[in-house]
């Protein structure tokens, strides 16, 4: 009989986690809190890690349909908009690594993950508030007094994930100083600034502007980072003002203050991460995505690593009988933490790297960016992974290994 796996949360990273496993033959539920789930009107990058693990789960339509191709990743100077690197994606992506980058709404992502799932799967309006395990299987409590058993529990539940805190107890995660602004430009009133299909990142002092385009190319959608010393609240859906966006970006290019003044609305996020977790599950319970590896969106990575996740969990439980879970989930475990480490690691980097004043640090960065060529090192190895592929599971007193085709990762 296939292994019973409880999901909590219906996001990216559990929706996506489900895929795999349903892939894998288990009987899986995904169990969410919300009763619709609904996204806040912004855009998110998909990598060829993710991209790849996608399609295999039967998404290339609705990426294709839904998506945006763009051409490069250029980076470009705050003041006088010159372009201090251009990486090629489009083709070129694709060709090195089997996969394509897309530009997407979440909404449309998370509606297409989520169609995905076979009537039932997905069940709203369930919040989690507890799990309990025995040698044999874990119970899991929701906020309307229901119960469900099964052999694996993941939580998938976020930043603030309820199942983390069962495990591990409460553990505030870590304001970075910076607060970015969130928004979408309808295309045709952008039109007249000639932005480029692509994935632009402005840096400046103290600051960094991202744009690309969204939803077949319907809308540009912007994440405006600046530094703020202080937040009162943890919410993630506070409404920005546009004149406030716009001050923090006053003296920047021209093409910054067209794509603001294009927008009807901006949401203000406070930026929170965490430091590595040193365990991510205890017995038939573990966690994936934001609920263990937070960071900071600088490496456009939180939700491809929670999709790599999926799929090495998914990996890691096949063939494991009810009796191997706890194992099985150390294993995961231990192949997942050194990558999601070193990009959270990555991502804290770029929140100093991204935001230098103009300066001799400032000018060794550029001249870095300018000398990396057609794709950086780090990027390459974060597009190249591919989290199913991980050796047989290896046996007692042997140490795990990722596969060659990984070394890269
Ligand atoms: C500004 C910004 C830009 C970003 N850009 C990118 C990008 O370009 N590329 C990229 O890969 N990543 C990006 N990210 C990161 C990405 O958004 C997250 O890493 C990703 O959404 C995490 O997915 P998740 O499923 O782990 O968590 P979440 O998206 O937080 O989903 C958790 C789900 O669990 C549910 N839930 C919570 N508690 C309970 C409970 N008790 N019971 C039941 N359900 C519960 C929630 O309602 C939610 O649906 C960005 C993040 C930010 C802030």
């Amino acid at each position: 009989m296939s292994l019973k796996v409880v999901i909590i949360g219906g996001g990216i990273g559990g929706t996506a986690a489900a895929l795999a496993l349903l892939r894998a033959g288990f009987d899986v539920r995904v169990f969410e809190q919300v009763e619709t789930k609904t996204e806040v009107g912004a855009g998110i990058q998909l990598s060829p890690n993710a991209t790849r693990l996608l399609l295999r789960y039967g998404l290339g339509e609705a990426l294709k349909l839904r998506g945006v191709r763009p051409h490069a990743i250029e980076v470009r100077r705050w003041q006088d908009g010159s372009t201090l690197s251009l990486e090629p994606l489009g083709d070129a992506i694709e060709q090195s690594y089997g996969a394509p980058y897309y530009h997407i709404h979440r909404a449309d992502l998370l509606v297409a993950l989520s169609s995905a799932l076979p009537a039932g799967v997905l069940q709203t309006g369930r919040r989690c508030t507890g799990a309990t395990q025995t040698e044999r299987g874990v119970r899991v409590q929701f906020e309307d007094g229901s119960q469900v058993e099964g052999d694996v529990l993941v939580g998938a539940d976020g930043i603030h994930s309820t199942v983390r805190r069962t495990l591990f107890g409460e553990e505030r995660p870590r304001f970075s100083g910076n607060i970015a602004y969130r928004g979408l430009a309808p295309a045709e009133r952008v039109a007249h600034l000639g932005v480029r299909r692509n994935s632009t990142n402005w840096m400046g002092p103290h600051g960094h502007f991202v744009h690309y385009f969204v939803a077949g190319g319907k809308y540009l959608n912007f994440v405006a980072v600046s530094e703020q010393s202080s937040w009162e609240r943890e919410s993630w859906t506070d409404r920005g003002s546009i004149d406030d966006a716009r001050r923090c970006y006053a003296g920047w290019h021209p093409q910054i203050h067209g794509i603001l003044d294009a927008v009807d609305e901006t949401f203000k996020w406070a930026l929170f991460d965490r430091m590595p977790l040193e365990a991510w599950s205890v017995g038939r319970i573990t966690l994936l995505g934001d609920s263990c590896h937070p960071m900071l969106p600088y490496m456009a990575q939180g939700a491809a690593q929670s999709i790599e996740d999926g799929a090495t969990l998914a990996a890691c439980l096949a063939d494991c009988s009810a009796a191997d879970v706890a194992p099985a989930l150390l294993r995961y475990e231990m192949l997942r933490k050194p990558r999601t480490a070193s990009i959270q690691a990555a991502a804290r980097g770029n929140s100093i790297t991204f935001h230098l004043p103009d300066g001799p640090a400032q000018q060794e960065r550029d001249a870095t960016m300018a000398s990396q060529g057609d794709l950086s090192p780090r990027r390459a190895a974060i597009f190249g992974f591919d989290a199913e592929m991980i050796a047989p599971s290896p046996v007692a007193g042997e140490g795990v290994v990722v596969s060659a085709k990984n070394d890269a990762g």
